[in-house]
């Protein structure tokens, strides 16, 4: 089958590679929509993502696809199902796996990072990672279950609740994702700072009141008019140094901010200890999707959050290159690859 292999880094190639044979409690699924995230990009560049990614391994952690085959103890799947995955096949048995920390899982497998991925036209995954959804989805909206499981995480982290005023700081499909789902969770007033304006337009369409250029003159007046009192909730979907402290200059009282975007592992930013204590802020992070794989997929199925909106491109396996080499063309939105 044909496969993008990550050799190292700046170094993918589409490759020939063996079908993967599904063991006892596995089931081999037909790739049909895999996402490229950040976390893709972050290991193409040599940085470290949520998790250590040797060479060589098949990317891709987003996707969905058709049940091709299924081990001899699989029971629950059939040849013909649609499926989203959870790229994270944790052991079930460990200290955190134990104690509802199976994030953390000290043998955790990572699909796409640490175990070979969905940009593949096949990919061989646990039982437990798989969840069946509606004949109604597409396979595009079918893999962004995973960054909506990720999402939902921080936004319970974040503990958004009725009525609050939220800022979401940068709109690419995790900020869109956190809009939508603030939107849900009932919050009253969201902003969004982000300096791509088709990106500011898809916000508003989607229930901010004020989305504004962050690179702009007078954004921190226009914000602060709006908001006299800042924000309630601050939810910082970039991963950078500016962001994640202008995160902390917008939050109010008694406030929430989630550094939700990834940094560098080096970055750092600055802090005033004092500031955190005159406003009472909370400052928190998130770390991939603990049980919420499940409430994705039902969130979709439902039709109470859409996404299709925010697919920009679907292109083949063998042009997916690109969307490694063009940073331009990433910058458009979420693309997905068809294997
Ligand atoms: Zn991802
Ligand atoms: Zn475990």
């Amino acid at each position: 089958m044909k496969a993008a292999v990550f050799h190292g880094v700046h170094n993918i190639s589409i490759d020939d590679i063996q079908v993967p044979e599904p063991n006892d409690y596995d089931v081999l699924v037909k790739v049909k929509a895999c996402g490229v995230c950040g976390t893709d990009l972050h290991i193409y560049e040599g940085a470290k993502g949520a998790a250590d990614c040797k060479p060589p391994t098949v990317l891709g952690h987003e996707f969905s696809g058709i049940v091709e085959r299924v081990g001899t103890k699989v029971t629950e799947f059939s040849p013909g199902d649609r499926v989203a995955v959870d790229p994270n096949n944790v052991c079930g048995e460990c200290r955190y796996c134990l104690s509802g920390k199976a994030h953390f899982c000290s043998r955790m497998i990572g699909t796409g990072t640490t175990a070979d991925g969905g940009f593949a036209e096949y990919c061989r995954v646990h039982r437990r990672q798989l969840t069946k959804i509606g004949d109604h989805l597409s396979f595009e909206e079918g893999a962004m279950a995973e960054p909506i499981s990720c999402c939902l995480h921080g936004l319970d982290l974040t503990g958004v609740q009725t009525g609050d005023d939220v800022l979401i700081i940068g709109g690419g499909t995790i900020g869109q994702i956190m809009l939508r789902l603030c939107v849900a969770a009932g919050a009253s007033r969201i902003a969004m700072l982000e300096p791509i304006a088709h990106k500011r337009e898809l916000a508003l369409k989607s229930g901010a009141v004020l989305a504004e250029n962050p690179l702009a003159e007078n954004t921190d007046s226009k914000l602060l008019k709006a908001f006299p009192f800042k924000f309630d909730r601050v939810i910082e979907c970039v991963g950078s140094k500016a962001t994640m402290e202008n995160a902390i200059r917008f939050a109010g009282n008694a406030s929430t901010v989630m550094l939700f975007g990834l940094t560098s592992p080096k970055c750092t930013i600055e802090v005033y200890p004092y500031t955190i204590f005159q406003r009472e802020i909370t400052l928190r992070s998130s770390y991939i999707n603990p049980y919420t794989i499940g409430r994705a997929v039902s969130l979709l199925n439902s039709r109470k959050l859409t996404v299709r909106d925010m697919i920009m491109d679907v292109i083949s396996l063998k042009d997916c290159l690109k969307v490694f080499t063009d940073a331009s063309y990433r910058a458009q939105g979420k693309i997905m690859v068809r294997p």
